[in-house]
């Protein structure tokens, strides 16, 4: 099914950076206009002064590009609705404000904010919702005049008819408010700046949106704009809105229960298909039994009717579970390709060093692929490697180990004589065969196998467990790997550093 008509909006506000939350909700527009064949459209709402950054608008459209989404129309690449930033637009949104006003359905109000703040508290002492009170609404015209004539500063307010609102969303079904529950809202401030329930249907409108998937906080705002399109005589689009992303606690997703910010998962390292496919998942799922699917299978199978109503639960550690499974099932090279820079900023591998040893990087990327989940992991997972080869530092279980054997220290340096011989003169060895003609040597000697292979592992990697030893034995190279016995050996022999 496809209806090129279709459109569909994200309309973050460049106040932060973007919330996850934010991301899901572009994500679900965007695959509903692939999979229709219609059309995305960006616009960004910076109607708040204080609060709106051009460096988050900036952040914002990064996130979305490093996601890998993509829009029709928008400030950066234009389109014919546009602008398509609501700063730009304040003459149309006035232009709107005045002929609401000459038809009846708004008035000019003015009452301080002192009488405002005592309102409130009378009504909240009476244990009643606070609301305005329609103290301005019946003003006759030439008095109101007047007092704008004499220099009284108004804000303009929607009158809200009586009765009630019914709008059709595509998750909840039908949803019905009371007119009585909808305040008589302020559609301009006293300042001249229109607000986001007024503008966002004069934008919508203009921009010909015929779905507004957004994210569920909005609902108490929809029959706010719903009302704005009827008193205008407009079509009135489908909503459809999200469940809140939830935290393990089942309150509202905050700083306080994990990162909120894409760019921070970014940052951390979260492979970011494995982002979009978690996002997916908060919400939605593909058929209740595969929760790893790519982005294909969501614009392929996505609709805003197969959106859950309840809150969904965002869970941590399976995002992190999800973050490894992408680890696991991507190319070494790319693997490579995005851990670099975390290996840089670690200060492991210049940016040079990187091009280089490409091809050692590639191994080790390889031998730790299955131990990983997220980018920034890498670099502590390999930094033994780059470690001098008298200071490897040992943990305290991998030197329990290491001591457990008696004449370790020997056995060491027995089997670091024998290795020399299997270099062949150079730096490479095959693990595999490395590994056992290893164990044929135990064998000779009458050995067991952690005889060798704790103390041994814990003089390379100063650590317990790990990638297999003889693919350590191959990326530390002929030189290191035998110095770093003969440093261990040595030190084995000694009595325990911290007994
Ligand atoms: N600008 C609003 C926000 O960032 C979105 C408004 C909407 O989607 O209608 O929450």
């Amino acid at each position: 099914m496809s209806d090129k008509n279709i459109r569909l909006r994200f309309a973050p506000s460049p106040t932060g950076q973007l919330h996850i939350g934010g991301a899901r909700t572009a994500l679900f527009n965007w695959a509903y206009a692939r999979r229709m064949g219609g059309s995305m459209v960006l616009r960004i709402e910076d109607t708040d002064p204080i609060r709106s950054k051009k460096e988050y608008e900036v952040a914002i459209l990064d996130g979305l590009k490093r996601m890998g989404m993509d829009w029709d129309e928008g400030p950066d690449v234009g389109g014919p609705f546009g602008p398509y930033r609501q700063t730009e637009r304040f003459e149309r949104y006035l232009g709107v404000a005045a002929s609401l006003f000459q038809a009846g359905w708004a008035y000019r109000c003015f009452c301080s904010s002192e009488r405002l703040v005592e309102l409130r508290e009378a009504q909240m002492e009476r244990k009643e919702n606070p609301r305005y009170d329609g103290c301005c609404k019946d003003l006759p015209k030439e008095a109101a005049d007047a007092r704008v004539a004499a220099g009284e500063r108004a804000v303009l307010r929607f009158s809200v008819p009586e009765g009630q609102t019914t709008f059709t969303d595509l998750i909840r079904g039908e949803v019905t408010f009371q007119n009585t529950e909808v305040d008589d809202w302020i559609m301009v401030r006293a300042d001249g700046a229109p607000t986001y329930n007024f503008v966002v249907v004069v934008d919508d409108s203009d921009m010909e949106i015929t779905h507004v998937m957004r994210g569920e906080e909005h609902l108490t705002n929809t029959p706010k704009q719903v009302l704005i399109f009827r008193a205008l005589g407009l079509d009135v689009p489908l909503y459809a809105h999200l469940p809140l992303m939830l935290g393990k606690d089942g309150k509202k997703l905050s700083k306080r229960t994990g990162d909120t910010a894409l760019q921070d998962y970014l940052d951390l390292g979260y492979p970011p298909e494995a982002v979009l496919n978690f996002l997916c998942l908060q919400g939605w799922a593909l058929d209740g039994e595969n929760d790893i699917f790519s982005i294909e299978e969501l614009v392929k199978n996505f609709t805003p009717e197969s959106v859950a109503k309840g809150g969904s639960i965002f869970d941590p550690e399976k995002f992190k579970w999800m973050a490894g499974e992408y680890v696991r099932r991507d190319s070494v090279e790319r693997l490579a390709e995005r851990c670099g820079p975390y290996m840089t900023a670690a200060g492991l591998m210049t940016r040079e060093e990187l091009v280089e040893r490409n091809e050692w990087f590639l191994r080790a990327v390889k031998v730790e692929q299955e131990r990983f989940s997220l980018y920034s992991e890498l670099p502590g997972r390999l930094a033994y490697l780059f470690a001098g080869d008298g200071d490897v530092e040992w943990d305290q279980k991998a030197e329990q180990g290491a001591r457990k054997h008696e004449g370790g220290a020997a056995i060491l340096a027995d089997f670091a004589t024998w290795l020399a011989s299997q270099f062949d003169g150079g730096d490479a060895v095959d693990p595999g065969a490395l590994g056992a003609a290893t164990k044929e040597w135990i064998g000779e000697r009458g050995l067991k196998i952690p005889g060798l292979f704790q103390p041994l592992r814990c003089v390379l990697t100063g650590a317990a467990g790990g990638a297999d030893l003889f693919e350590i034995i191959g990326l530390l190279g002929h030189e290191k790997t035998l110095a770093r016995i003969a440093a261990g050996a040595a030190r084995l022999a000694e009595e325990p550093r911290n007994a």
